[in-house]
């Protein structure tokens, strides 16, 4: 095993956050990071991250404001202000070794399911040709929940629920946070990407479903 570094590569920062620039920029035309929120990281070694700076307008982000974290959520070589649920990324980091980039969007389709399944604590999608987006669903006849957990402006409770899901055994690809945003990983941008647009339009569907049943 490499040793973490100490500051990260110059030229691997850059590539990074160029990177996270660019799907930001995809991301907010979409629409899904209204008003400043949302937030993106993506690992640059075992030990650091580069993730965005807390209130910029992600459709307009340049290298500038992407900063460099370790895996306890602090800056690194900087005195910008990461975004205040850090800690929601270097859990995936910590607990998914293979997960090297994390997407969290405000999607008006995410807010609102998250809202209407609260109560549930989860949203099950079964017989979507879609699920297969995820790695790891090879069919529509699987079962993908997504959990719903309570939202909170005290980032270790929000933690701990996250653990919990994990500690139980079930499969965990992605959260939706009631009222709040999804939170989505994967091993490489593309694939992050992928789980992200898959489950927005899935959380449109179960939405169009239960507007449209009689
Ligand atoms: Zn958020």
């Amino acid at each position: 095993m490499t040793k973490p570094l100490a500051q990260p590569d110059p030229a691997l920062l850059a590539s990074r956050a160029d990177a996270i620039a660019d799907a930001a920029r995809e991301l907010a035309a979409f629409g899904w990071t209204p008003a400043t929120s949302s937030n993106f990281s993506m690992r640059l070694d075992e030990g650091l991250a580069a993730i965005t700076i807390s209130g910029r307008d992600k459709g307009r982000l340049g290298r500038d404001d992407i900063m460099v974290i370790d895996m306890d959520g602090k800056a690194v070589g900087s005195d910008s202000r990461p975004s205040a649920e850090t800690g929601l990324h270097t859990q995936v980091y910590k607990r998914f070794p293979e997960a090297n980039v994390v997407l969290h969007t405000h999607s008006r389709t995410q807010s609102v399911a998250s809202r209407l399944f609260a109560a549930e604590g989860r949203i099950r999608l079964e017989g979507w040709e879609l699920q297969k987006a995820i790695t790891g669903y090879t069919t529509h006849e699987s079962v993908l929940d997504i959990p719903v957990f309570p939202n909170t402006q005290h980032m270790p409770e929000l933690e701990a629920q996250v653990d919990a899901w994990i500690d139980s055994g079930k499969p965990l690809h992605a959260y939706l946070i009631n009222g709040h945003g999804i939170y989505t990983w994967g091993r490489d941008m593309a694939e992050t990407r992928r789980h992200l647009e898959a489950l927005e339009f899935l959380l449109g569907c179960e939405l169009d479903l239960r507007r449209l049943s009689p």
